[in-house]
């Protein structure tokens, strides 16, 4: 045979060699966790994190734009979710499993609705125009809004605690981060400032 007439065979060789690692090497950042595992952490996270449960359910049975919730083991713990234009959360299921430093059932709900407002970022804003500063800005404000109806209703915990949080991470230095970037300029806004009078004028002061 002609070395060309191989190369069709080469290159499927090398896709079957190639796609395995390359696959492996995402899973090893993340690995969807079995259907068993993945209920007892949602269910443990109804007694652990109740308003985020609620959240959940809510957004699930309510909002078409989330297809898919998966939970992962994220080797990286690079956070604890992510969400894709394909419509899917991914959250971390270590953080429903038991408590991670600094996330509670308040931010853990500011979290969730983070999430969710990427995914609608990524329905009204067509791909060739998306940037990751404008996803972070519009996940925030949807974080605030969402949880903004909380306090209106009477738990006034989670949009303080997206407040706490949003104002704390202003703060840092690593500009390379988009949530960083869209931050400092979101705390600077009146639309920041008219979500703090909300809280001064109606919330308890967090303890
Ligand atoms: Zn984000």
């Amino acid at each position: 045979m002609k070395p060309l007439r191989l190369l069709p065979y080469l290159l499927v060789l090398v896709f079957c060699v190639v796609a395995p690692v390359a696959a492996s090497a995402q899973l090893a950042q993340a690995v969807p966790v079995d259907s068993a595992t993945a209920r007892a952490a949602l269910l443990a996270s109804a007694k652990q994190y109740p308003t985020f449960y609620r959240a959940v359910r809510e957004v699930q049975q309510q909002d078409t734009l989330l297809k898919r919730l998966v939970l992962v083991r994220n080797g990286r713990n690079d956070g604890p979710a992510a969400a894709f234009p394909n419509g899917a959360v991914r959250l971390d299921v270590r953080y429903l499993q038991s408590p991670q430093p600094g996330f509670d059932d308040n931010r853990m709900v500011v979290v969730f609705y983070h999430e969710i407002g990427h995914l609608h970022y990524f329905r009204t804003m067509p791909q060739a125009q998306r940037t990751p500063d404008a996803s972070e800005r519009a996940a925030f404000d949807y974080s605030l809004q969402a949880t903004r109806r909380l306090a209106e209703a009477g738990d006034c915990g989670p949009l303080q605690a997206g407040l706490h949080f949003m104002l704390l991470r202003s703060q840092s230095n690593d500009v390379a981060d988009p949530h960083v970037r869209a931050l400092k300029n979101l705390v600077q806004e009146p639309a920041y400032a008219e979500y703090r009078r909300y809280v001064a004028r109606h919330c308890p002061a967090r303890p």
